[in-house]
């Protein structure tokens, strides 16, 4: 590991300080299964000590100048860019990714900073004439206060930075808690944080095990205004309901279940190279992985041979290695999940192109797998797969398409394939999602919003709407 050395104490107040119960956990590699560090293990104490810091620096973050912050982010992004090799090598070793979806990660986790130093200075509010002609409205948008952001594991740099380069162009002091399995990054992105500028307490960063007690008592602290999560829905339900205690403003990314459509009349090269893309960036761990295939029956054959082909050849290994493609799964239970999505699917009568096991070797991987056939009442259809699995079901008729598209609880991303422009749009109306990606396998971008509807969220993150979502509109009747 090239990172001079790896933050491992909380960070509170601008301080690495270790937790008040003196305990650590163990951060693993992916690949192997080694203990990799001991990163201290934030409690309830800590975390309230995180909100007191937030909270004190909360009014002189607030009243710092747009352009001041909007320097420091810049700055954050000039100096996340030069360290992005080490960063991408931090990811992969915590995360398992392998290395081009790390330095994919880090470009765009990087690209967060510099797209809100260019909105800090851009908030901009309004002036109207009230229908009565009795006084003006004036709205301007003022920083929500102190916000508790929650992150996985699956992006450990970008969920982090869609956050809080956000919260911080709003004027809005933050305490992260990442995901237990890949601290490391986010401690280092407060080193880089503080390094660019950012003044102490405005990013205190608490990793913990107690997930549950560390951020349920934030959610009870009167001083914490927002509650910005990404992760399960079946999280995002818990902490929804505790949010409600105290009517904290929440924003939501939950789970998906993206469809991939593929039309008789796309390019069909292209829509290959697009499932690619949707299925395999980080291994299928994304949450707008494409989680099922649906492929008019004329052309479903030909895909899914084709498909089958080009996952059969990718290169599986550690993710630090040059020649890995496809990485491990972050853990011994993401691989048995995998696994049994895969063997339900085949015993109700699916067919297996390629992969369909777990190579026989230490670390938590999975094979590349295509599934032809799958019937609709498969479980891997319903749920999150979250592993390098395309389960391929045809489909005749385009009304066809869009039910079978919509029927799902999530709503987060969808995408389709088609040569007609029409089409395309008619059917992506109609798809229920935040996000539709038309005749495009990746719609992530800092410059637009991210998010779903149904049971994938709430808001949006990324876009101007991002930065609003640090904001409460904050109106005066002016009478003059
Ligand atoms: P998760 O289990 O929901 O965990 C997410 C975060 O919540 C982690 O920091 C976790 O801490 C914490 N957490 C877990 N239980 C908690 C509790 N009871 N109270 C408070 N915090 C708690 O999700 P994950 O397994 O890390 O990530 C995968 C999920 O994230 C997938 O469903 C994926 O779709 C979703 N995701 C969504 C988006 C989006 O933008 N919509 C983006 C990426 C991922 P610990 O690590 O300590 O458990
Ligand atoms: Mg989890």
């Amino acid at each position: 590991m090239t990172f001079v050395d790896i933050p491992t104490e909380l960070h509170i107040g601008g301080k690495d300080v270790p937790a008040r119960a003196g305990d650590r956990f163990d951060v693993l590699d992916p690949a192997t299964g080694d203990v990799i560090a001991r990163v201290a293990n934030a409690g309830v104490a800590d975390a309230v000590a995180a909100v007191d810091a937030a909270h004190e620096a909360a009014a002189a973050w607030a009243g710092t100048a747009p352009r001041e912050r909007a320097e420091i982010l810049r700055a954050a992004f000039e100096l996340m860019t030069s360290q992005a090799d080490q960063y991408a090598r931090l990811i992969s070793w915590e995360n398992g990714k392998a290395l081009p979806d790390a330095r994919g990660e880090v470009a765009y986790a990087a690209e967060f900073f510099r797209w809100y130093a260019e909105e800090a200075v851009r908030i901009n509010g309004s002036v109207q004439t009230a229908p009565s002609g009795a006084n003006r409205i004036m709205v301007t948008h003022q920083p929500v206060g102190v916000c508790v952001l929650v992150t996985p594991w699956n992006f450990p740099a970008a969920m982090a930075t869609r956050k809080i380069a956000p919260a911080l162009a709003a004027g809005c002091t933050v305490i992260l808690k990442p995901a237990s399995d890949t601290p490391l990054t986010a401690l280092a992105l407060a080193r880089t944080l503080a390094a660019a500028g950012v003044p102490d307490g405005v990013v205190n960063v608490v990793p913990s095990r107690r997930s549950g007690s560390v951020v349920s008592a934030m959610l009870h602290d009167p001083r914490v205004r927002k509650l910005s999560f990404t992760g399960s829905t079946e999280v995002g339900r818990l902490l929804l309901k505790e949010a409600a205690d105290q009517v904290i403003n929440t924003s939501m990314e939950l789970g998906g279940n993206a469809p991939f459509l593929v039309f008789a009349d796309a390019d069909l090269d292209a829509a290959l190279d697009g499932a690619m893309i949707a299925k395999m960036r980080n291994a299928g761990e994304a949450c707008t992985a494409a989680n099922r295939f649906y492929v008019e029956s004329s052309v479903a054959d030909e895909f899914g041979r084709r498909l089958a082909e080009r996952m059969a050849a990718l290169t599986v290994g550690p993710g630090g290695d040059d020649a890995t493609q496809v990485g491990p799964l972050i853990n011994a239970d993401a691989v048995t999940k995998v696994q049994e999505l895969v063997s339900d699917a085949l015993d109700r009568g699916a067919r297996s192109l390629t992969g369909a096991s777990a190579p026989d070797r230490p670390g938590f991987y999975y094979h590349p797998t295509v599934l032809a056939d799958v019937p609709t009442d498969a479980t891997i259809l319903t749920e999150e797969i979250f592993g390098p699995v395309a389960p391929i079901v045809p489909f005749d008729t385009e009304q066809q398409a869009v039910d079978l598209a919509n029927a799902t609880e999530f709503g987060l991303v969808a995408y389709l394939y088609t040569g007609d422009l029409a089409r395309g749009l008619r059917v992506g109306e109609r798809l229920e999602a935040g996000m539709v990606g038309l005749n495009r396998g990746l719609v992530s971008d800092p410059a637009a919003p991210f998010g779903g509807v149904k049971q994938s969220g709430i808001g949006r993150e990324g876009g101007h709407e991002g930065v609003l979502d640090y904001t409460e509109p904050h109106y005066i009747a002016v009478s003059w």
